[in-house]
């Protein structure tokens, strides 16, 4: 058995996202919170033809108007829209017109910006489209320290959300896979005490070997019995016509018997640690899209006036630009901005960042 078996195609998304709250919950997840790298607001201001601010942008999209001749340079860092547009974009929006500063909404560092989703994706994705594409609204910049602070905060409320809504946030409808959970533990153990005994070789006395805690010898063939007979069964089911062991299907690996515990090497225990707790019943559900559903059951139909006015009128249903709105959702995502502006105190947030702004977008995209 060669040693570059290739163990990500074993398992499947499922599997990433079943670790997801394990992650959460140390907290090496925000540790390892993505940095930004670029500039995150360049600002370049985007004028329609009658010169009204419309909204901004960075400089690679100002390029795209600018080399397809849909646009005019007026400055530095603005340019003219030789088109007419659908609408005018954010103009009158004072937030998103405003220049805006590449520092934590929170502390003010410059340095290590994260993006910050104010409401947490596993919510957001599963939200109507009018209100993910107004997500800049809610997608702040927040250096790593904030950000990961914060993260244990927003934890907290979503288990609060999870039993308001009584399901997990793993979601709903898994089945545990108790045989699994001892094979991956068993394969744990053994991989950390071939680590120990290489350690073991390496350190000097003085080092104080009493450190190294090795596996006595008779638990370490227990632990190597209970991966060999799952290996092995493993190997027949794959020689069965009929198998559907989920754990090989949609892998390139060749099983092949092993004979002798001795024999096991570090890639079948590499492969046994990542074996799956659980399967997903025909009925799971992830927690967010749950969550979502829920609060969409709510709907109103929605005018939205040329002064901006919303007017809610179920009778006018023959206007062509009536919108659905969701009065639910938009109190949860009231509740988020609400639990972020408590828990941060953002000092740096710009005061033109309302709690109360509308969550939906009326911009058209051009
Ligand atoms: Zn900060």
């Amino acid at each position: 058995m060669g040693e570059s078996l290739d163990c990500n195609k074993l398992y499947k998304k499922d599997h990433i996202e079943a670790n997801l709250l394990d992650e959460e919950k140390s907290s090496s997840r925000y540790r390892g919170l993505p940095v930004k790298t670029k500039t995150i607001y360049e600002n370049w201001k985007v004028f329609s033809k009658e010169g009204h601010l419309m909204f901004r942008c960075n400089y690679k999209k100002a390029q795209w108007y600018l080399t397809r001749g849909l646009a005019k340079q007026l400055s530095d860092d603005s340019i003219g829209l030789k088109f007419q547009p659908k609408g005018l974009g954010h103009h009158g929006d004072r937030y998103h017109l405003e220049e805006k500063m590449n520092i934590c909404v929170c502390c003010g560092a410059s340095q290590d910006l994260t993006m910050h989703h104010v409401v947490p994706e596993m919510y957001r994705k599963y939200m109507p489209t009018a209100i993910k594409s107004h997500a800049s609204h809610d997608v702040l910049p927040m250096c790593k320290a904030c950000h990961t602070l914060y993260e244990s905060n927003a934890f907290e409320f979503k288990q609060k959300i999870s039993a308001e809504y009584n399901i997990s946030l793993n979601g709903r409808g898994r089945i545990p896979l108790p045989h699994n959970r001892k094979v991956k533990k068993a394969a744990s153990a053994l991989l950390r005490h071939r680590q120990s005994c290489k350690d073991l070789v390496n350190i000097t006395v003085s080092d104080t070997k009493r450190n190294v805690k090795l596996i006595p010898r008779e638990r370490i063939k227990e632990l190597e019995s209970i991966v060999l007979q799952w290996w092995n069964q493993m190997e027949r089911d794959s020689l069965s016509p009929r198998h559907d062991n989920a754990d090989i299907a949609h892998s390139s690996i060749t099983i092949r018997r092993l004979d002798d515990m001795s024999d096991i090497p570090d890639s079948v225990l590499e492969i046994a640690v990542q074996l799956l707790d659980y399967r997903l019943s025909d009925e799971f559900i992830e927690h967010g899209k749950f969550v979502v559903s829920e609060l969409m059951r709510n709907r109103q139909s929605v005018v939205v006036t040329e002064n901006g006015r919303e007017i809610f009128d179920e009778t006018r249903h023959d206007l062509a630009d009536k919108r659905d709105h969701w009065p639910n959702l938009e109190s949860f995502v009231i509740k988020w901005r609400e639990h972020f502006v408590k828990h941060t105190n953002p000092k740096f947030l710009s005061d033109k960042w309302k709690i109360g702004d509308s969550i939906y977008t009326n911009v058209v995209n051009y």
